[in-house]
């Protein structure tokens, strides 16, 4: 949009008509007591949630437990169960450990060895992001806080935004939430970003990512972005930002502090001709149903920014396909693009979460099915797997044998994508792992190539 044509439409429109910024008041662990709605639970639920959240992640603010969750419904409601801790998160024997732990009152030392021996038995970091995604400069050096696994795209884990205004249950970057360092991806230096952009013209995406990138205070995120209005960044036609803002606190962009600057930031971005896209993250269509979430949506769209959604199918939270089928709606009535359904990640709490692949498939077409045309652009369920970005395309028999039909959406070699490929029938796979070439293959067509480029980044980093 030209400067011309913002000046005559309102492209910023009033912030929500407050006139002092909403406070952000946030729980963690240590505060799970003052929260005043839990009252209404069982002692015997309270202690529960004490147990599960030692050893995941918790964190939650007072616009989700005010207007996000519906207290009637719990322990049932979707968004109680994306944000708070639930017993079946942790398998019975962890449950149990920890448990005996916390009713017997153990000292800090016992309680923290306790606790991170569970967690590694979580598989705190799935599909070898570490070793594999990130970056090198020309010395060799290992770029941290930066993945480039995929030709065209570049991830960026800003480190003062490596935090959420809440966390989810079911996050598959709960490790690095916990206090791990070792599990923590971030960053600290644009310059290194930047530097290494200039380098590699053939990408044209920079992913800013989390944590959320939107926890930061525009100033910090004006520092990423606005060099890359500079003629040497042309080749970055697209600055993705995910987040999960606009629902765990929209008044990050209508009333919060910065607020202003950030909606000015997003229409500076857009106007110096990049496409910018926020990758919201919804899970449900009650995140969009409420008036806050509804004005800072319509904020950011004004700017030009075009919002996408992405989100996992989860057990308890979203295994329906109505909730799917509404959800992708109101997204497009509200003027989003459904652009991802993924399959939860083998990490964490999946046990609780994980749907088996051949359910995910028949809730995504269920879905599909219920939804006109412009509704139909969330690709899945797609499970971010090592070597790539892998589609269930369905199930089917041929010759004989009944096998899912598989592509991928994106792969490490970029000649790999848009491949029909084919995995035995198993009604109970729920990741990429569970499954195994069909017709009595003895392995995936890509399997080969994909050793020798492991190989060669494992070699790298030893
Ligand atoms: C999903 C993903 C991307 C982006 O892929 P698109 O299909 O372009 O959305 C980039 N890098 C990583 C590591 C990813 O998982
Ligand atoms: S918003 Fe994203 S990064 Fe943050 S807790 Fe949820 S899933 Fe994890």
């Amino acid at each position: 949009m030209s400067a011309q044509l913002r000046s005559v439409m309102p492209a910023v429109p009033p912030s929500a008509g407050v006139a002092a910024p909403t406070p952000f008041k946030v729980y963690t662990q240590r505060d799970l007591e003052r929260i005043e709605a839990l009252s209404r639970l069982t002692p015997e639920q309270r202690f529960e949630m004490k147990v599960v959240s030692s050893v995941l992640p918790f964190r939650v603010n007072q616009y989700v437990i005010d207007e996000l969750i519906d207290w009637k419904n719990v322990p049932d409601d979707p968004m109680f169960q994306l944000t708070f801790p639930q017993r079946g998160m942790l398998a019975p024997e962890h449950y149990d450990r920890i448990a005996e732990l916390v009713r017997s009152g153990a000292g800090k030392e016992e309680m923290e060895r306790a606790v991170g021996a569970v967690r590694h038995e979580l598989n705190p970091h799935p599909a070898d992001q570490m070793a594999l995604n990130m970056p090198r400069d020309e010395h060799g050096n290992r770029l941290e806080g930066m993945q480039h696994k995929y030709r065209e795209t570049v991830l960026f884990f800003p480190s003062q935004g490596q935090t959420c205004h809440s966390y989810c249950t079911f996050c598959f970057r709960w490790a690095q939430f916990v206090g791990d360092k070792e599990l923590r991806i971030a960053a600290s230096e644009a310059e290194t970003l930047h530097a290494y952009l200039r380098q590699h013209t053939e990408v044209t995406d920079l992913l800013f990512t989390g944590g959320d990138p939107m926890v930061m205070k525009t100033r910090h995120l004006r520092d990423y972005l606005e060099p890359m209005l500079a003629p040497e960044y042309d080749h970055i036609q697209t600055i993705r930002i995910g987040t999960k803002a606009l629902t765990f606190w929209p008044h990050r962009f209508l009333d919060a502090e910065d607020a202003d600057d950030l909606i000015r930031l997003l229409e500076r971005m857009v106007d110096g001709g990049k496409h910018v896209a926020i990758m919201a993250h919804y899970n449900h269509w009650k995140e969009l149903d409420t008036d806050v979430a509804r004005a800072a949506i319509r904020r950011v769209r004004a700017t030009g920014a075009v919002i996408r959604a992405q989100g996992p199918l989860i057990a308890h939270i979203n295994d329906d396909p109505a909730v799917w089928a509404r959800l992708w709606r109101d997204e497009v009535k509200l003027g989003i693009v459904p652009y991802y359904m993924f399959v939860e990640r083998d990490t964490g709490a999946r046990n609780y979460f994980e749907v088996p692949l051949v359910r995910a498939w028949e809730i995504y077409r269920e879905a599909m099915q219920q939804v006109s045309g412009l509704a139909r652009t969330a690709r899945g369920p797609s499970m971010s797997a090592s070597p790539g970005k892998v589609e269930v395309q369905g199930v089917t028999e041929i010759g004989g044998e009944k096998v899912f039909v598989l592509r991928f959406i994106q792969g490490r070699n970029p000649e790999w994508v848009q491949r029909p490929f084919f995995a035995k029938f198993d009604p109970e796979a729920t990741w990429f792992d569970d499954l195994e070439p069909a017709f009595g293959e003895e392995k995936w067509f890509w399997e080969d190539e994909y050793a020798a480029i492991r190989e060669e980044k494992l070699g790298q980093a030893a």
